[in-house]
């Protein structure tokens, strides 16, 4: 199988909307190698699909270049670009079969024989469990088997490149999960490059053996999906990136001392050299897994009340209030807690992350013990 090296290089997309200028991309530099696994994930209208779009040569970027293995594509048509698109909708040709879909591609671009298409399709076909639909229309199928065969249809050519957006929003939460696990295999098996767009975090934690978080058309940070969780460079990643999302405080530093509304804190470790002089404000980032109950006695205990217990099994989520706010913790589902319970939390010093108020840079981010470097696949 091919494979393919992407780079971009300063890419920009502005669209003219009448007056105004809508930049979508903005020097969105990312870098996928040979076979890897990137996924660009960032809230809607951040120019996901735009970049995409871009890479695929669907759109023309109004500065900056696209590379394939080092080659400049910029300004090639899709179609010479040895690469394959899934949509969102699938784009099935509605009155064709199954088995003509999956083939089209291969018609129109090569001089295969008949019999060596429908060669191929069945192989693929085989390889996505739909033999069995080949002579079905796209209208007689359900949602996860016309995505299989839009799948189909991008496997067959054997590109370079699978470019993916959103190819699972349309099904149901069930489907998506075990399509989701589909996917990866298939590329990992296939070990073509793959960038796959979505806005879901669980999506992109799960499937990336790398993820681009974007927002507003730039990229926030590119790394593994660990890295982003445990070293997310600024508070937009620190938020964007984990399920229920990091709580965040607004608190002055004062010495050693992290001043809140409602408590202090004391830092007791070394490790505050660099989050800036005395007064700064800055955001303090806990993530919900990492808040524990704790005996009032404990140093830095906060007390706080339960406002609503939402248990999930094995874990509950409890919103608690310090003062005005409200924040979110995971605790262990086997405690027993109700609504107006009064209870004392403790934010680990190794786990919290600071923020500058002012610029949203980390100053400071949890401890992490192991790289986060992908599994690998050999
Ligand atoms: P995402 O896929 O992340 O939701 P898009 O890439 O579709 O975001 O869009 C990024 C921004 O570019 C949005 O503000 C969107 O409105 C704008 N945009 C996208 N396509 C066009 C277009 N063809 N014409 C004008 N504006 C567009
Ligand atoms: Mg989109």
């Amino acid at each position: 199988m091919n494979n393919g090296t992407i780079r971009t290089q300063r890419p920009k997309k502005v669209f003219n909307v009448e007056d105004n200028e809508i930049v979508a991309v903005d020097d969105l530099d990312v870098t996928v190698d040979n076979g890897d696994f990137l996924v660009l994930v960032g809230p809607s209208g951040c120019g996901k699909s735009t970049t995409l779009r871009c890479i695929a040569g669907l759109e023309t970027v109004t500065s900056g270049q696209i590379l394939l293995n080092d080659r400049d594509i910029t300004r090639l048509k899709p179609k010479d670009r040895n690469m394959a698109m899934v949509f969102q909708n699938y784009a099935l040709y509605p009155h064709m079969s199954v088995r003509k879909n999956i083939g089209y591609g291969l018609k129109i671009t090569t001089d295969l024989g008949r019999d060596e298409i429908n060669e191929r399709v069945e192989e693929t076909a085989e390889l996505l469990e739909i033999e069995e639909l080949l002579g079905k229309k796209p209208s007689e199928l359900s949602g996860g088997q016309q995505q299989r065969v839009a799948l189909g249809r991008a496997i067959i050519r054997e590109p370079e490149v699978f470019l993916m957006d959103e190819p699972l929003s349309n099904l149901d939460a069930k489907l998506r999960t075990t399509m989701r696990t589909e996917i990866q295999q298939l590329q990992q098996d296939m070990g073509v490059t793959t960038i796959y767009v979505t806005h879901d975090q669980t999506e992109a934690m799960t499937m990336g053996d790398y993820i681009a978080v974007l927002n507003d058309g730039e990229l926030q940070q590119l790394g593994t999906p660990l890295t982003c969780y445990h070293q997310p460079r600024n508070r937009f990643v620190a938020g964007f990136i984990g399920s229920p999302s990091m709580n965040f405080l607004s608190v002055a530093r004062n010495g050693d001392v992290l001043e809140h509304d409602e408590f202090t804190y004391t830092i007791l470790s070394e490790t505050i050299d660099n989050i800036g002089q005395t007064s700064k404000r800055l955001e303090l980032g806990i993530r919900p897994e990492h808040i524990t109950i704790v005996e009032e006695s404990v140093t830095n205990a906060i007390q706080t009340e339960v406002e609503v217990v939402e248990p999930m099994g094995e874990l509950s989520y409890i919103y608690i209030s310090i003062g005005e706010e409200t924040h979110t913790a995971s605790v262990d589902g086997d405690i027993r807690l109700s609504s107006g319970d009064s209870i004392d939390i403790e934010f680990p010093e190794d786990k919290i992350h600071l923020f500058d108020a002012e610029t949203g840079e980390a100053v400071k981010n949890s401890a992490q013990t192991k790289a986060a470097e992908p599994v690998s696949r050999t």
